[in-house]
């Protein structure tokens, strides 16, 4: 199966992202995790990098384009995926499509996680990373409404949008995603 997850920063994808791949096999591919290990590791692209994540802002497009263009050619990659923080632009969406078109591997399910927004505030305060002062929480929400947000729209009219709520207990809402994937 290949599957997008998407929702806002603080909505507890990362969890669920986990126990997903588990459940149904597929590589888990997090964008920001990527970007994250690039910036510990010092490379060009992780430097690079830095700049945005450091201020909430979303990193320029091509360079995250690439970055999942390699990514989808691994081995692991072949019998599925989930994309975890990725696409978070149209454009990136875009981009995804046609190299899916090439690949001739289309996408099974694009799956939200709904928390309203006082939560996500709340929830993100709490966690403590590094990224995570309130100005930058308040950004990374910002580049979600106003970037990422569209693609919701984006994926309904292509009738692949499942979307399910994320408040609950961690296996309330895991029992609501497979609810929907096995539709
Ligand atoms: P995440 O852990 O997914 O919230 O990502 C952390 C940060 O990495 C984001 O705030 C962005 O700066 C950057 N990032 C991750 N994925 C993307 C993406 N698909 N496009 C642009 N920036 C991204």
């Amino acid at each position: 199966m290949r599957i997008i997850f998407i929702g806002p920063p603080g909505a507890g994808k990362g969890t669920q992202a986990e126990r997903l791949v588990q459940t149904y096999r597929m590589a888990h591919l997090s964008t920001g995790d990527m970007l994250r290990a690039a910036r510990d590791a010092k490379t060009e692209v992780g430097l690079k990098a830095e700049q945005y994540m450091s201020k909430g802002a979303l990193v320029p497009d091509e360079v995250i384009v690439d970055i999942i263009a390699q990514r989808l050619e691994q081995p692991d990659c072949q019998d599925g995926y989930l994309l975890d923080g990725f696409p978070r632009t149209i454009a990136q969406a875009e981009a995804l499509d046609a190299m899916l078109a090439k690949k001739g591997t289309p996408l099974d399910a694009v799956l939200e996680l709904q928390v309203p927004e006082d939560e996500l505030f709340r929830r993100l305060a709490s966690r403590g990373r590094a990224d995570d002062s309130p100005q930058v929480i308040r950004q990374r929400l910002v580049a979600y409404r106003q970037q990422t947000e569209p693609l919701l729209a984006y994926y309904r009219q292509r009738s692949l949008l499942k979307s399910i709520d994320g408040l609950g207990t961690v296996d309330e809402i895991f029992r609501r995603a497979c609810q929907v994937l096995n539709q």
